[in-house]
């Protein structure tokens, strides 16, 4: 089957009464036949639904429409196709949450790049250190320094990735950085949030775990909150990954599984216009006076467009821009918008633009915020499906 295909009806089964889409079972608990088939059920002998936070059949039709999409075309070590195997949670920061307490212990250690997603960073900065589990932030362009890094410290055990990544776009060379933290046996995660299955197939460089926000592109329409945790190792999924699903409550619900589902059969579609549409404004701002950076990895002046081109179908639907006139520039362009939504998150079909100094970065000193590259003058953009002279045009009268 193809990607289109697979977006549609990928991960589907029949429903015992007939209906076209899998509808939703909105059911916290599940009825046995007998004591045998409840332990049969319970003992994992027979197949079978017990209770809402441990499964639903809405929130597995999507489980396995996603792990399609993530293995699709590839194979495993044995030359098989790749089999994978997904859990559905309440948010991205749900299942990065049950990727690393089921993981790491106290005493052990991740390695990472600067500018991650910034729940990401406040769980690695406020929460795992009170458990026992410090990070180490290193350049990750840098082989050497990560090799090193490594080798000199046993506790090390997990690298953790996320490509492209805020704000400026940068990107991480997974097959590179997957094959050193291999190489030191680590355990190797991959935030694909903006790319989705589409773009990039992090499982294609070996890397053991991949998480999403289902919020953004996946679900596509902005409907409902959730992440899935993917892995390759269907014992760990099943054993210690899904334990920790269970007892964190992390679970999704059968509403936001079903809008998950609906929006995934455009998804295909959606990226070809988010790709296309971000390709058109980043060459339209590059010409602008008023701008002094476009950071887009399709442009082949950004610093990773190279890494971007070699393990990215095509170059995705975020950017961000530098205005020349700092937060004065930034805040009249923001408040001049009539098309484009100011609004935090992105992956919807409308276009959403954000400015961190006044919003996510807010309470950030002005010191940090630029260290981690957010300047007064930085507008993020998440460029939806509209017309995109429509989109420029507004872009236009904004910048003017
Ligand atoms: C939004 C996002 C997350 C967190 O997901 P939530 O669904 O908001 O919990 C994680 N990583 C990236 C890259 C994101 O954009």
């Amino acid at each position: 089957m193809g990607i289109d295909t697979l977006c549609i009806h990928g991960g589907h089964a029949a429903d015992a009464h007939r209906a076209h889409l899998t509808p939703l079972y909105a059911s916290s608990t599940y009825s046995f036949d007998s004591v045998r088939q409840g332990v049969d059920i319970f003992s994992g002998k027979e197949p079978g639904y017990i209770y809402g936070r441990f499964g639903n059949p809405t929130i597995n039709e999507v489980e396995r429409k996603i792990s399609l999409l993530e293995a699709f075309g590839l194979k495993d070590a044995q030359g098989n196709d790749l089999s994978l195997y997904a859990i559905l949670h309440a948010s991205g920061m749900a299942a990065i949450t049950t990727l690393l307490l089921s993981n790491l212990k106290a005493g052990d250690k991740i390695i990472t790049h600067p500018s991650l997603y910034g729940g990401t960073q406040e769980m690695i900065d406020k929460i795992l250190p009170g458990l026992g589990i410090a990070t180490v932030i290193v350049d990750m362009h840098n082989d050497e320094l990560v090799r090193s890094t490594i080798s000199k410290d046993d506790n090390i055990k997990m690298m953790y990735l996320e490509t492209p990544a805020n704000p400026t776009l940068q990107c991480i060379d997974l097959k590179r950085l997957s094959a050193i933290g291999k190489e030191h046996h680590l355990i190797v995660c991959a935030d694909n949030t903006f790319c989705t299955p589409l773009l990039q197939q992090p499982f294609a460089y070996d890397v053991d775990f991949v998480i999403h926000s289902t919020t953004k592109f996946l679900n596509g329409h902005g409907t409902a909150i959730g992440g899935i945790l993917i892995g390759r190792d269907a014992r760990r999924m099943n054993t210690d990954v899904k334990k920790m699903h269970r007892l964190l409550g992390a679970n999704s619900n059968a509403f936001d599984a079903f809008l998950l589902t609906n929006g995934l059969r455009t998804l295909s579609l959606r990226m070809e216009r988010h790709c296309s549409n971000a390709m058109k404004v980043a060459e339209y701002l590059t010409k602008h006076p008023q701008v002094a950076t476009v950071n887009y990895p399709g442009l082949s002046y950004h610093p990773h467009h190279a890494i971007a081109k070699a393990q990215m179908k095509d170059f995705g639907g975020l950017m961000s821009i530098e205005l020349k006139g700092g937060f004065d520039a930034a805040a009249s362009f923001m408040n001049k918008l009539k098309v484009c939504t100011n609004a935090v998150s992105l992956g919807t079909c409308d276009t959403l633009v954000s400015h961190p100094a006044s919003t996510t970065h807010v309470g950030v000193s002005h010191e940090l915020r630029l260290a981690s590259g957010i300047s007064d003058g930085l507008i993020r953009m998440s460029i939806g499906l509209e017309s995109v002279a429509d989109i420029i045009a507004d872009l236009e009268q904004a910048l003017g």
